[in-house]
């Protein structure tokens, strides 16, 4: 059975979907995946200037770490400062920000991420100073690197501080691209989570409760998806769970659409990376380059498995076959190739973002709502799932 996608609903910043027909470690994958494995950018460098409100320095300069960033297309959009020639920050690879703020008035002020200002840094400088030139700056929307909801009606801004008169703060605060491995700022999810099972026939979790488990542990609306199970039903030890309740809320940083699209692109590349990895062999050398039969190439005869095999190499027309190879004919598709199966990892450049699936006949296209138009395709699509910045408003819902 293939895998199967349904929008139950859709907002600027949260989606709830159903995923069937998947094991539940791939589901488990995608949640983890689109936690803590997607780059936003977050403030990590402070510098302060001034600071004589009653708040000590770092803790206004951790409040300015989980300020979310509008990060939409970061992949693209801005260099991780590990790759960047230059000495430290430059336009590449960094956002900086500046919050210069004075209470002058007997009421008190309150300073928030709406004080936070984009200063754009120069493309050039001294040697060292200003990374080696790239396409970063032309990927960026107009509003990169600005604080979620900064100049929108009925976005309430975050609250970093308080001042009383004559009080002021100037901070200067340089953004750079991360991941939530390293740091819960960069994380765009503020939840990502899926129930499987409502009516728990598989037992996986055992319900502690006082006197009637039925009150005490309601079925969620999921249940209503699912058959309640009959009075005599027999318990089925090989029974798997398929179907998976998603619910995805965002911080503003990304929209709902980047997050999972990146997320399976994310997983694709892990992906490629152990075949990559398999194919070598574990000291880097090519197993297969002798022309030896031994290993792991078993099934590629067939032209199926894991591709390759004694002649073969990422040129197979196997299974699993260059995964990273741009032109490999393998089902896989070129992880990083236009025309692949899992079409770009971007949903703006083309005009679905799932596009077709891996297996010949659309299995994600025909049964997303990509082709009526509505949801998972292009983040400029009227309905959403685009991110932030996507449209001349700002949201694309
Ligand atoms: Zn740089």
């Amino acid at each position: 059975m293939e895998p199967l996608v349904r929008i139950r609903e859709l907002e600027k910043d949260r989606v709830n979907f159903v995923l069937e027909n998947v094991h539940l470690g791939f589901a488990n994958s995608l949640r983890r995946v689109v936690m803590a494995d997607i780059p936003t950018v977050a403030i990590h460098q402070v510098y302060m200037e001034i600071n004589s409100s009653v708040l000590p320095d770092e803790f206004f300069v951790h409040r300015l770490g989980l300020v979310p960033l509008i990060s939409t297309n970061c992949d693209e959009a801005i260099r991780s400062t590990q790759d960047c020639s230059c000495d430290g920050s430059c336009v590449y690879c960094s956002i900086e920000l500046l919050i210069h703020v004075k209470c002058i008035e007997s009421e008190t002020m309150e300073i928030t991420s709406n004080h936070l200002e984009r200063i754009d840094l120069p493309v050039t400088g001294d040697e060292g100073a200003v990374g080696e030139a790239g396409e970063e700056l032309s990927k960026r929307g107009e509003r990169f690197g600005w604080p979620v909801g900064k100049g929108e009606l009925g976005v309430p801004p975050v609250l970093l501080g308080k001042l009383r008169k004559g009080q002021e703060i100037k901070v200067r605060c340089i953004a750079q691209k991360g991941i939530a491995k390293d740091h819960a700022k960069w994380s765009p999810c503020s939840a990502a989570s899926f129930e499987y099972d409502p009516y728990n026939k598989l037992r996986h979790t055992s319900y502690w409760f006082e006197k009637d488990i039925e009150a005490e542990w309601p079925i969620s609306k999921n249940g209503e998806e699912e058959e309640r199970p009959r009075e005599d039903e027999v318990f089925d030890f090989h029974a798997q769970p398929t179907k998976f309740y998603f619910n995805v809320e965002t911080d503003g940083s990304l929209g709902p659409q980047e997050v999972i699209i990146k997320g399976l692109a994310e997983l694709q590349k892990k992906l490629a990376n152990v075949i990559i990895g398999l194919k070598q062999g574990g000291d880097g050398s090519d197993p297969m380059a002798d022309g030896t039969t031994q290993g792991y190439n078993a099934p590629a005869a067939g032209g199926g498995g894991w591709g390759g095999g004694a002649a073969g190499g990422a040129d197979g027309a196997g299974g699993w076959g260059g995964a990273a190879a741009a032109g490999a004919a393998s089902t896989w598709g070129g992880a990083t190739a236009a025309g692949g199966g899992w079409g770009n990892t971007s949903p703006a450049a083309s005009g679905g973002g799932w596009g077709t699936s891996p297996a010949q006949g659309g299995t994600w296209g025909s049964t997303s709502p990509a082709q009526t138009g509505a949801g998972w395709g292009g983040g400029a699509a009227a309905t959403g799932w685009g991110s932030p910045n996507a449209q001349s408003n700002g949201w694309n819902v």
